[in-house]
């Protein structure tokens, strides 16, 4: 977490824990910190303050795009890319769901033929999870206005929001998710952006908290510390993507030169010498690659033993014995996706920590693919 986040939160815990929907001065305090906290959000992510509706999670802001936008009325549309808080929704609607090219991008002429006059949703993700592959919305808003122009768009931005302008890039968005535990705030608080005219129907329904659109007394001190860690996000997002990029690059670079039979998603050739890779599809703080011949689960056992925490596909699934999602759409053999390793790193990444997982990831994968040999 970010300190000025965490130090922010203090207050609304030990001094003034009340609750925001009081009449009482220290609940109209608590009040005044959720409504501040509003406005710092709103112009981080492009969008008038009445159009946040916090909630607990981003699994939670995602729920309520995709229930909470098409309840009753036309189909779901989603790319098979899709975190799972998007997916499975889309899934139990009996949703559309479309699927990528190679590199984890946008098919738009997919995307076009799954849309029709009944659609009232289409979600997309700003960047992906496992890939850090980013889209443009801007295409995928082109392809909805000729063949869908009555669909909302949602974009679930959960993982674009620490490396990406998202208030330029998801201006064509109705509906926008964000969660705070990936841009240095506390886990279990996110929100929604629903654009002003744009019909919701509340999936928690109560007390009408957050205008009617999600009941429940909110995570005041969670709020604050999702709009401090949004501020100092977008206050040094240019240093820090420029920073965590070369550090991922180095890393990658690393990696592919130490181990033979690595695969890296998302990468274009590089059309200028000197860089092996073309790296500019995807998020700074992702380095994603497959390994052939390796078990994921085995290499991650080995990776924490020697300090380095890692994940195989996103961290719902269960490594090696489910292979991800989204290299199947990708079209990755199931071989290959049983050898992926997906390397975060954040704005607090070092110098040091690219050194150590150029130490122990190369030793694992020699170590692994001796035992099998
Ligand atoms: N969407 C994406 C792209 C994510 O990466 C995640 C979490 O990893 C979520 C949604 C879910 O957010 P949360 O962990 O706050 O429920």
């Amino acid at each position: 977490m970010h300190p000025e986040a965490f130090e922010a939160m203090g207050e609304y815990y030990e001094g003034c824990y009340a609750n925001p929907t009081g009449a009482h001065r220290m609940a109209r305090e608590a009040r005044r910190a959720t409504d501040d906290a509003r406005d710092i959000l709103a112009e981080a992510l492009g969008a008038r303050p009445g159009e946040i509706v916090f909630c607990g999670s981003g699994t939670e802001a995602d729920n309520l795009a995709v229930f909470g936008a098409a309840a009753g009325s036309g189909a779901v549309v989603c790319s098979a890319v899709e975190h799972p808080a998007v997916l499975r929704p889309t899934e139990r609607l009996d949703g559309r769901i479309v699927g990528v090219d190679g590199d984890g991008m946008a098919d738009l002429e997919a995307l076009a033929a799954a849309l029709d006059g009944d659609v009232r949703l289409v979600s997309v993700m700003l960047a992906n999870n496992e890939t850090g592959v980013a889209w443009s919305l801007e295409e995928v808003a082109e392809v909805m206005a000729r063949h869908a122009p009555q669909a909302l768009l949602h974009t679930d931005a959960v993982q674009a929001f620490p490396w990406l302008d998202v208030a330029a890039r998801a201006g064509r968005a109705d509906l926008i998710s964000v969660s705070a535990h990936k841009f240095g705030g506390p886990k279990g608080v996110g929100a929604l952006v629903v654009r002003g005219g744009v019909g919701l129907q509340a999936q928690i329904v109560g007390g009408g908290q957050e205008a009617e659109r999600r009941s429940g007394t909110p995570n005041v001190a969670g709020i604050v510390g999702m709009a401090a860690a949004a501020a100092i996000t977008v206050a040094r997002r240019a240093e820090t993507t420029e920073r965590v990029g070369r550090l991922r690059d180095r890393l990658a670079d690393g990696l592919r030169t130490a181990i033979d039979g690595v695969v890296e998603s998302g990468v274009r050739p590089a059309s200028g010498t000197g860089v092996p890779v073309d790296r500019s599809a995807k998020v700074a703080g992702s380095c994603h690659l497959c390994f052939e011949g390796v078990e994921s689960e085995a290499l991650l056992f080995l990776a924490e033993r020697g300090g380095v925490y890692a994940s195989a596909a996103s961290s719902c699934a269960s490594g090696a014995e489910n292979p991800s999602h989204v290299l199947a759409a990708m079209g990755y053999p199931r071989s290959l996706a049983r050898g992926s390793l997906r390397l975060s790193l954040g704005a607090a990444s070092t110098d040091a920590d690219v050194h150590t997982a150029l130490n122990v990831i190369p030793q694992a994968v020699t170590q692994l693919r001796r035992a099998v040999a």
